[in-house]
């Protein structure tokens, strides 16, 4: 069996490799890493989980022990599509490269100019960028590219959905034609493909099968809903309160406009909760991202790109209230929690516009997945409208700014704006039966003080998260919905402009 030294890093980098507790390369660092060491430019398919950054980082780290950076020449660049991914791969540098001396900047959107350039100016050895910010340096005077050995485009599909691949190739035309390119993508579009033809030089391929499995300790439910918004929260709202083993969980929107909707009415709620979306300021995400880790926030509503490939070791639930589009998108989701032989649990909401999205993931991952009390043919009748459709903004609705005109959506829209259109009163209707609750609410809360009680406190409903029984009447039903479980209309306010500070989450 291949070991890290089999493989030709140097000592400081496997003492570093050692002390993280790593002793197998994954089959991207076994495969990537000897070559990269020969200086051979590297066609990595791979996705994030794999071990995809280290099978850069460590043959970067033994090459850069030769050689002392110039001010305003690095030596390296790593071209992320994510502030976040960014800010992990430099983690990852300063975790392998604890026995080194070399100065890592990371330039990404977000953080002051100035800070940047002092360290630009004291020489990088490796600079970190998101495409945008590195151009902005570029166009200021700051940087001198011609100094890069090493380029890494990492997860260049994901660039080019985001559109930066127009930035990548001005980038690229910046650096010298001699230099070593690794570049790394899960998928191979044509397009991708093509603009690998153009940058990589006789590349040693190294293909990782995509994880088309979920791992065994993790129990995965799916649960029927309705597809009205506030249905779906209050079912959700249920299922968290119904968990004895929650310790912290993921809960995974589609869209960044639901992932703000869905934090806030959590945060109404008294849940413990924060929110990491792409229109987040990088502050807000870093401190989001620490205080989740660190146990201060329990629950983190997210969507797919914010979290994507974000290392957070050790997630009890995941939530998907979406049911994602691509089901590779549902492996990846479930794939936060149960890591490392350690059991966890997947809940996924199901409305009946989602049965092409579960079809296609059970055959991805090859297994039927049980249902939460009854499918979709078990959900109660649906009832009428309590707001006669007036004061819920629809989805289309939300799409737009207070003008009217429709917002600019790069970040998790995918197509499923045709999957969640607005909907008719028959999606209306109390989904709640569908799961059980217990007393214990370790996710939530208390209130401040100050903060005005909420109406099930008003009406001395304790247990607020307690399912309708099934013989009430709809009167009964729709009452209790409201008072206890239903967070209405968006308010007319903010609209979906959450500000950032808002985002901001405290200590529990
Ligand atoms: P990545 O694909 O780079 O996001 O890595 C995913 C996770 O795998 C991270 O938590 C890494 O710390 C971990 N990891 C990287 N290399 C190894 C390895 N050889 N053995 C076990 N875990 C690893």
């Amino acid at each position: 069996m291949t070991t890290f030294s089999d493989l030709g890093l140097s000592q400081k980098v496997l003492s570093a490799v050692t002390d993280a507790g790593y002793t197998i390369p994954t089959p991207i660092q076994a495969g990537a890493i000897p070559p990269a060491l020969q200086r051979r430019d590297i066609l990595g398919i791979a996705q994030t989980g794999t071990g995809k950054t280290a099978s850069f980082v460590l043959p970067m780290l033994t090459l850069l022990e030769k050689g002392r950076a110039r001010a305003r020449m690095p030596r390296t660049l790593i071209l992320e599509p994510t502030r976040e991914l960014a800010a992990q791969v430099a983690e990852n540098f300063e975790k392998y490269g604890k026995n080194h001396k070399l100065n890592i900047a990371l330039l990404i959107g977000g953080v002051s100019f100035d800070e940047q350039d002092r360290k630009l100016e004291r020489g990088a050895d490796v600079l970190i960028c998101t495409p945008g910010r590195l151009l902005d340096h570029c166009e200021r005077g700051k940087l001198l590219m011609t100094g890069v050995e090493i380029l890494v485009i990492d997860e260049a599909d994901r660039m080019l959905d985001m559109g930066f691949i127009p930035d990548i190739e001005r980038i690229a035309k910046l650096i010298p034609f001699t230099r070593q390119t690794l570049f790394f993508s899960a998928t191979m579009p044509p397009e991708i493909q093509k603009l690998a033809d153009r940058f990589l030089q006789n590349p040693e391929r190294v293909e990782v099968a995509p994880p088309s499995s979920t791992a065994k300790t993790v129990t995965q439910r799916f649960v029927a809903a309705h597809a009205k918004d506030y249905e779906k929260r209050a079912v959700l709202r249920d299922l968290i309160g119904a968990q004895q083993e929650l310790k912290n969980a993921i809960i995974f929107c589609n869209r960044k406009v639901d992932v703000a909707d869905l934090f806030r009415s959590l945060e109404r709620h008294g849940f413990s909760v924060g929110a990491l979306h792409g229109d987040m300021d990088q502050r807000s995400r870093t401190t989001m991202l620490a205080n989740f880790k660190d146990g201060g926030i329990k629950l983190l509503v997210a969507s797919d790109v914010a979290a994507r490939g974000l290392d957070i070791p050790d997630v009890s639930h995941v939530f998907n209230f979406d049911v994602p589009i691509h089901a590779e998108d549902y492996v990846h989701r479930i794939g936060r929690t149960g890591r490392a032989g350690r059991s966890g649990a997947a809940f996924t909401l199901v409305t009946k516009r989602d049965t092409k999205f579960t079809d296609a993931i059970e055959k991805l991952i090859d297994l039927k997945i049980e249902w939460l009390n009854g499918d979709l043919s078990a959900l109660p009748a649906p009832m009428e409208s309590f707001d006669n459709g007036k004061s819920d903004r629809s989805k289309s609705d939300r799409g737009r700014d207070r003008d009217g005109k429709r917002g600019r959506r790069n970040d998790t829209d995918r197509g499923a704006s045709s999957h969640k259109s607005d909907t008719k009163s028959d999606d209306i209707a109390i989904a709640s039966e569908a799961v059980t609750t217990t007393k214990a609410e370790p996710v939530r809360t208390e209130r401040k003080a100050e903060t005005k009680p909420q109406n099930s406190q008003r009406n001395g409903n304790r247990n607020a998260s307690a399912p309708y029984p099934a013989n009430d009447d709809n009167r009964d039903r729709r009452n209790r919905y409201r008072r206890d479980h239903d967070d209405g209309p968006t308010p007319v306010g903010f609209g979906d402009d959450i500000p950032a500070f808002m985002l901001i989450a405290g200590k529990a």
